[in-house]
């Protein structure tokens, strides 16, 4: 092919197709042949096209950066992600959580904030918000505060009324609620909002010594907002303004960077501190363990096929790396379970094989066969075996986690001395805000109410 001959069109086999705008007929006229493999070939494939969207976090986008390591942190974790002077390719995903996938980007919603860094160690992914904190701390609440967010039964509706009954019932939820209706409940950008991991984490040295850690993405761009008439006439306007402002700042070369800032508890601390550490309705007040700088990370580089590399991206909290472990939080360790089940109900058993979802180490692992597998698996297929297969180094890697337990139960977290459902949001909207934040929060909540809760003589 030389330089001035365009790229020629071919079937999915790669054998010349004959035309991109004619199908096969019999005369001019028609009728149109069956043995139109091409044409054939176009409509399934077009009729294929969609694979289920993620329920909930549809809406979204994202791009590839790198992050590293700015400041010493290795007195805290073995991870090699984190070692300084460390440099790792990352992809992350930012998305709202109730809309579907062509809903607005402005709607007033928590942002998914979900990191894969492609480690030496294999893939580490922190699915974060840009929250700190969740509406629930049960695992068994999730699917119905989700489910009140979503679409009636009977008229196929979103339903304020739904929601507020969910969250007045659900007194646990008040921090996030207050969140969720001031500023911070419309992001002017992604670039413009903070991500956290929300979820405690435990973290391990090379000396075994073990602490809890919380995980700040700070914006470098400043934090942004719109007010909730910007973001109603942009859901009208332009339904895909925070996707297209992403694309449009990397593709001029302003990379967006957020710079992570850590809480690290005493692994001791844990038991006697004010709040329950492992509840993700409440934040470590920055005064008991301030923010210590680990890094930064840059996003640099667009997507060049949204659906392979985006909607394809998989998460999950349990791609946990030598270092880093789950704690007690029982959101977290619910979490570890349903994440890698959704993506297997959604892209098939092999989904880590999806390119961008596949580690930059190699994989010797023991899975073997299922839909779309396409790396070639090798004998021995089995172990123990005494055929020169993988062997699991022990010696060097094992559980990290903490003691348990304790009769079975269902019950509420043990509370710690200052645990309840109002002090955090109260110091939220009486410290933090000022009076022209604390104005638009009670605007916000006003509007939303009359948006179809009804008033006390019609409720329950
Ligand atoms: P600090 O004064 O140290 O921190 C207050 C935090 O509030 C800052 O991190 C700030 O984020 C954030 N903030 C400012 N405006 C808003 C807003 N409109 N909506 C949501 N967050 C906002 O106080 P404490 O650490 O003692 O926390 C006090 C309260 O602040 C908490 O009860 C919680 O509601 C909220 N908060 C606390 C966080 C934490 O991890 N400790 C994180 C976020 C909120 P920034 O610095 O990026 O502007």
């Amino acid at each position: 092919m030389t330089q001035n001959q365009p790229v020629r069109t071919t079937t999915d086999a790669g054998t010349p197709a004959e035309s991109d705008e004619h199908s096969l007929t019999v005369g001019p006229d028609g009728p149109v042949l069956l043995q139109d493999h091409y044409l054939i070939e176009q409509m399934a494939n077009f009729n294929r096209e969609r694979i289920p969207e993620r329920q909930p976090h549809a809406k979204g986008g994202g791009a590839f950066g790198y992050f590293e390591v700015t400041d010493d942190v290795s007195a805290y974790t073995k991870a090699a992600v984190f070692q300084p002077g460390t440099r790792t390719d990352t992809l992350i995903r930012f998305s709202t959580v109730a809309g579907e996938r062509g809903s607005p980007d402005t709607w007033r919603d928590p942002r998914g904030f979900a990191l894969k860094f492609y480690t030496s160690e294999g893939n580490y992914d922190m699915v974060g918000n840009n929250t700190p904190v969740f509406f629930v701390r049960d695992p068994l609440k999730f699917q119905h505060f989700i489910r009140s967010q979503k679409r009636r039964a009977d008229n196929n509706l979103r339903d304020h009324d739904m929601q507020w009954d969910f969250w007045t019932l659900s007194p646990e939820s008040a921090h996030q609620v207050t969140w969720l209706m001031g500023d911070r409940g419309i992001p002017r950008s992604w670039r413009h909002m903070n991500g956290y991991s929300s979820h405690t984490y435990l973290w391990i040295n090379a000396a075994g010594e073990k602490f809890w850690v919380k995980y700040h993405f700070k914006t470098d761009q400043g934090i942004g907002f719109l007010t909730q008439e910007e973001a109603d006439r942009l859901a009208g306007s332009d339904a895909d303004y925070h996707q297209r402002d992403l694309y449009q700042a990397i593709e001029c070369g302003e990379y967006p960077s957020w710079t992570l800032k850590m809480q690290i508890m005493p692994f001791e601390a844990a038991k006697t501190y004010r709040f329950n550490p492992f509840d993700l309705t409440k934040v470590w007040p920055h005064g008991d363990y301030p923010l210590i700088e680990a890094g930064r990370l840059t996003l640099n580089r667009n997507l060049t096929d949204y659906h392979t590399e985006m909607e394809q991206a998989a998460f999950e909290p349990n791609n946990l790396v030598p270092g880093i472990a789950l704690s007690p939080d029982k959101m977290l360790l619910a979490r570890g379970f349903s994440y890698a089940d959704a993506h297997r109900a959604r892209l098939g058993v092999n989904y880590k094989q999806i390119p961008v979802n596949a580690p930059r180490v190699p994989v010797h692992s023991y899975s073997k066969d299922g839909a779309m597998r396409v790396v070639n698996v090798s004998d021995p297929v089995y172990a123990p075996n005494s055929k020169g297969g993988p062997q699991a180094d022990s010696e060097h890697y094992r559980p990290a986690g903490w003691y348990a337990d304790g009769d079975m139960v269902r019950a509420a977290y043990t509370l710690h001395e200052e645990d309840d459902d109002w002090g955090q949001a109260g110091t939220m909207v009486r410290e933090v805000l000022d009076d022209a934040a604390r104005d638009r929060l009670v605007s916000n909540i006003v509007g939303h109410l009359l948006d179809g809760v009804p008033g006390p003589a019609a409720s329950r």
